[in-house]
């Protein structure tokens, strides 16, 4: 068989930053343990990519969203704790028997399977306010959660990147009233963002995601977080275009003076939705070329009339620092991390 050629778009990823964001948010974590949330294959980074770097730094705890992602790990965290937010379906059921992973029981339908199946250590989520996942605290008061084997006792915060938003404390004081009240070993409420509205939200584990890939969404953690992704285009053909003339789909922009063009292999297919035609950038070195038109599935041109060397073959980075790619796109930060197609060569620096 033919080995394909390289990819002409690629990821780098930045292996020590990752790793210094674990250890920035584990000291801003204090007392409470670092966890990693990498569901959705590690926030569209590679999930073995990240488990195994985050392993090694020292992290004990992870989060994936379902038993497939749970599978896809495994072996990468035999001996560290491993959770699954979704809970068990009937059709998890045996998965879940088998797998060194605690399913996050979510509801008392939920409860009610893990103990007829005698399943062993599991963590359990309370709704505190958001009206997504879990149980209520009226159910645990009620005894539902009466001879299960708890872990870690958690909740999750609806509007921690809005540090001053009451829903927080409210969240915050419903969950510290049910401190010893189960046979929970440990509580865990802090997301990122949470990790930043301090030391009252840490409990005993916290449980970021977003800023270890680079995600800020909170003031307090801007100098703290490194970024880890650099998005990288090829150039497939240069061209120059005359007043007059339109660029892309629908014809959307129209040139009013003579511009040379760079057409980039990146579209939205690869997660560079349509939301940054006309607003992204690509950088040829430091000289700034605007994504011109609209984006296709494959494609963007970008402006090179000031960047004459570019030619054929050449790799642009495309901005994606993700709160500047963010203010660009109007796509949240979590959008733009898994919204990353597989179409990338991911280069772990
Ligand atoms: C995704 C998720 C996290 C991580 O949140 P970030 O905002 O990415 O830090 C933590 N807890 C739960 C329950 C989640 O679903």
């Amino acid at each position: 068989m033919v080995e394909a050629p390289p990819a002409p778009l690629r990821l780098k990823l930045d292996g020590s930053a990752l790793q210094a964001n674990w250890r920035a948010l584990d000291r801003l974590s204090g007392k409470a343990a670092c966890g990693a949330a990498v569901k959705a294959n590690g926030y569209g980074l590679g999930v073995r990519e990240v488990v195994s770097r985050l392993a090694d730094a020292g992290c004990r705890d992870f989060f994936v969203a379902t038993w497939e992602e749970a599978k896809e790990i495994a072996d990468l965290v035999t001996g560290l704790s491993l959770s699954v937010f979704h809970g068990v379906r009937a059709e998890d059921i045996e998965t879940a028997l088998t797998l060194a992973a605690r399913p996050c029981l979510n509801s008392a339908e939920q409860v009610a399977r893990w103990k007829e199946a005698d399943g062993g250590p599991c963590d359990v989520m309370i709704d505190t306010g958001m009206n997504r996942l879990g149980l209520s605290a009226n159910e645990v008061l009620s005894g539902v959660l009466d001879g299960l084997e708890i872990d870690t006792l958690m909740s999750h915060l609806s509007c921690a990147d809005e540090e001053d938003h009451p829903l927080n404390r409210k969240q915050c004081d419903a969950l510290k009233r049910l401190v010893g009240i189960t046979s929970a070993t440990r509580l865990s409420l802090a997301n990122s963002a949470g990790i930043a509205l301090g030391t009252r939200y840490h409990f005993d584990l916290t449980r970021p995601g977003l800023s270890l890939y680079g995600g800020v969404q909170s003031q307090d953690l801007e100098d703290h977080i490194r970024n880890v992704v650099a998005v990288e285009a090829q150039v497939i053909q240069r061209r120059k275009i005359k007043p007059g003339d339109t660029v892309g789909y629908s014809a959307t922009a129209t040139a009013t003076e003579a511009v040379e063009l760079a057409i980039l292999n990146i579209g939205y297919a690869d997660g560079y939705l349509r939301s940054f035609s006309e607003s992204g950038t690509a950088y040829a070195g430091d000289i700034a070329c605007p994504v011109i038109g609209l984006v296709s599935m494959d494609l963007i041109a970008v402006d090179v009339t000031d960047a004459p060397q570019v030619g054929e073959g050449d790799w642009l980075e495309i901005e994606y620092d993700l709160p500047m790619a963010s203010g660009q796109s109007g796509l949240s930060q979590y959008e733009l991390l898994t919204g990353i197609g597989d179409r990338y060569q991911r280069i772990w620096l």
